[in-house]
């Protein structure tokens, strides 16, 4: 089985799927997702995953284009492909971090485990395993658009599960790519580097534009998902900032449960 799970969308939007949750449950994660929406013109990359195997040939079985990589925030798990690539955004506020090479010894570690084997690409050495530095050619601040012909996609500044999030919104089909704003799973925000409090603000501006996403494209699990999710997660991370609803200790975090999703706050 390839690592990347293809999905198309809708027309000209695919979804590449890596099942990180089979080899390593540790991060509560199941599915890494990045998306390539083709344009007349060029394409984008949304995110370019966790770098186990080239995104890039893949890509190119799809559309022989110029594609450029538009990051909705600097995690390792989202942008392990982009050195494969020329053209990288990236808001200006994480610019920095698109240099950084993070320290994932505990990750090669879960990796390691002979149980992890069956479920990684063939081939793949979790001791090798790095996410390469790029330096972003294109620095968003939010507002932008991003013209790929015939199709535009927008970016929306939505700080606050890292500095410099970004979600990608296309008025004319309703689709918003989510990153890791909001998603069907369990919602990190309990690093260093979160704060959940201007989440939830992003959050509501999200749910207050005209037109309104209609089917939400996010950075983990399910895709795609009915933006429905969006008035819920707004919803849920009020209450669990309030200190409504229960929590419990978990190893990761306070971890605030809500049907199909959870939050874990520091
Ligand atoms: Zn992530």
């Amino acid at each position: 089985m390839d690592w990347f799970r293809v999905s198309p969308v809708v027309e000209g939007v695919y979804r590449f799927a890596e099942p990180l949750g089979l080899a390593d449950r540790s991060w509560e994660v199941s599915w890494v997702n990045s998306y390539l929406m083709v344009g007349c013109e060029r394409a984008a990359l949304i995110d370019t995953g966790l770098g186990f195997v080239p995104i890039r040939p893949l890509v190119e079985s799809i559309t022989h284009l110029p594609v450029i990589v538009l990051n909705t925030h600097s995690h390792w798990d989202h942008r392990g492909g982009d050195s494969e690539f020329e053209q990288v955004a990236i808001h200006g506020a994480e610019a920095q971090s698109l240099l950084d090479r993070p320290d994932l010894d505990a990750l090669r570690r879960t990796l390691s485990r002979p149980g992890a084997r069956p479920f990684l690409p063939k081939g793949f050495d979790p001791a090798a395993y790095e996410v390469k530095p790029k330096k972003a050619t294109l620095l968003l601040g939010g507002g932008e658009t991003v013209d790929l012909g015939g199709r535009r996609l927008r970016c929306l500044p939505v700080p606050g599960h890292s500095p410099g999030g970004l979600c990608f919104f296309e008025e004319e089909t309703g689709l918003l790519f989510t990153g890791d704003n909001a998603y069907a799973g369990t919602m990190w925000l309990q690093t260093p580097d979160a704060e959940p409090a201007r989440l939830a603000t992003g959050l509501r501006r999200l749910l207050a534009m005209d037109p309104s996403p209609r089917l939400l494209l996010p950075g983990h699990e399910e895709a795609p998902v009915g933006a429905g999710l969006l008035t819920d997660i707004e919803a849920g991370l009020n209450a669990a900032l309030d200190g409504r609803g229960r929590s419990r200790r978990t190893r990761l975090g306070r971890r605030f449960d809500f049907g199909r999703f959870s939050i874990l706050l520091a």
